[in-house]
């Protein structure tokens, strides 16, 4: 009998010829996820199997897996032969001594001597010898035993599926450079997207001295989390100090944030390129504040050719802060630091900008030569 943990994969099949291909990269990073413990990961029709793994470690391994796109679920449990004896043998470490219970069986051996209902009836009815406290009970049952017989000449056994993060393998859709400040909704925004299988870059802009260490710090402990699920390794840091004292001085202070928006916009465009990323990403939603409408939505796009990715765009701010606390985010995003979009912080914010007022406006900074000082502070800060 051999301990196993079953990995059972999403939307993979969906796609055709190139199965092999997300395969493949699933398979990767199921590894990536578990580096550093000790494991087999075994390729059968249909699943992984875990296994070869230090029981002490088997909860850290599910926790890993758990964040893996492209898993649907997985499950703790036993290999064995596929006889009865054998079966039973797992059987009983999975079900408990009292309560009600039922059998299911799935036979992917269609060769297999005994039909699913027949193994269910077997294999309940050695249980309910083995322990007179256990009770049937096929409805609603407090315990379920399934057992899966594959067609290798071995059976799974096991008791629960546990819910798989969904989604498809990261690195299976492009690559995306996020624009993540500490707040609540840029992790989750990139969260959406490594969910949908892209790869993410994180980007962060900062205005030292006005804004801290502790303020970065926070941003990559945020991306840090975020890895676990994205796989990503470092954040890149982008100082614009110098752009937000300009358009403090020289532009109509309502324009403060659309302006520095668009510095923001094109910075990461050119970091995209040179990554070989093919859109930005950020956790904007419509309406939220003054820069989130489509007119300062329409401002910030005209600087850029790439794509930009907004998942979060029809989102209430309580989805958002459920979907952050579910991944594990919320409590870094609301530690007290200040993010550089809150220096400098007109009183009145345009909540419609023409864009040629923003243009007018703009004409007044030597745009150029901003942008290429910030990108010249380029900073890189590994996650692990
Ligand atoms: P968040 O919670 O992500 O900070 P927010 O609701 O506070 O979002 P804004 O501050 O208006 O919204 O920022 C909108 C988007 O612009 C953010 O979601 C993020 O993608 C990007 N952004 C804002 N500040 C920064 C920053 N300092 N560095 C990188 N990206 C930023
Ligand atoms: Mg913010």
């Amino acid at each position: 009998m051999e301990k196993v943990i079953i990995v059972r994969y999403a939307e993979i099949h969906l796609k055709g010829k190139n199965r092999g291909y997300f395969e493949r990269v699933f398979c990767i990073n199921l590894e990536k996820a578990l580096k550093g413990l000790r494991h087999e990961l075994r390729r059968t029709s249909g699943r992984y199997l875990v296994a070869n793994f230090e029981e002490r470690e088997a909860d850290e391994i599910c926790d890993r897996i758990s964040r893996v796109f492209g898993v649907h679920s997985f499950s703790k449990g036993y290999r064995v032969p596929n006889d009865l004896d054998h079966i039973l043998e797992a059987a009983l470490l999975i079900c408990p001594e009292s309560g009600t219970f039922k059998v299911d069986t799935h036979r992917a051996d269609k060769k297999y001597p005994m039909t699913s209902p027949e193994l269910n009836a077997e294999i309940g009815a050695r249980l309910l010898q083995a322990h007179s406290a256990l009770r049937v009970d096929v409805r609603e049952p407090q315990h379920v035993v399934y057992l899966d017989i594959r067609e290798d000449g071995t059976a799974l056994v096991f008791g629960v599926f546990e819910e798989g993060a969904g989604g498809m393998p990261v690195g299976t859709s492009s690559k995306g450079v996020l624009l993540i400040s500490g707040g609540i909704d840029s992790p989750v925004a990139g969260y959406m997207m490594a969910k949908r299988g892209m790869e993410v870059e994180y980007l962060h802009f900062h205005s030292y001295p006005y804004t801290n260490e502790q303020a970065r710090d926070k941003v990559i402990e945020l991306a840090r989390i975020l890895s676990r699920y994205t796989g990503g390794e470092s954040v890149s840091t982008v100082k614009v100090t110098h752009i937000q004292e300009e358009i403090h001085k020289k532009c109509a202070p309502e324009l403060n944030v659309t302006l520095l928006r668009r510095f923001m916009f094109r910075i990461a465009e050119r970091i995209a390129k040179r990554k070989g990323a093919k859109c930005l990403i950020t956790g904007e939603s419509l309406g939220q504040v003054a820069s989130q409408t489509m007119e300062g939505i329409t401002s910030s796009n005209a600087v850029v050719t790439l794509p930009v990715l907004r998942p979060l765009i029809g989102f209430d701010k309580e989805e958002i802060i459920a979907r952050a606390k579910k991944i594990g985010t919320f409590e870094t995003s609301v530690l007290p630091y200040e993010d550089c979009c809150t220096v400098f912080l007109p009183e009145f914010p345009a909540i419609k900008p023409k864009l040629s007022f923003i243009e007018e406006e703009e004409a007044k900074l030597d745009v150029d030569a901003l942008t290429d000082e910030a990108l010249s502070s380029l900073e890189r800060f590994a996650l692990r």
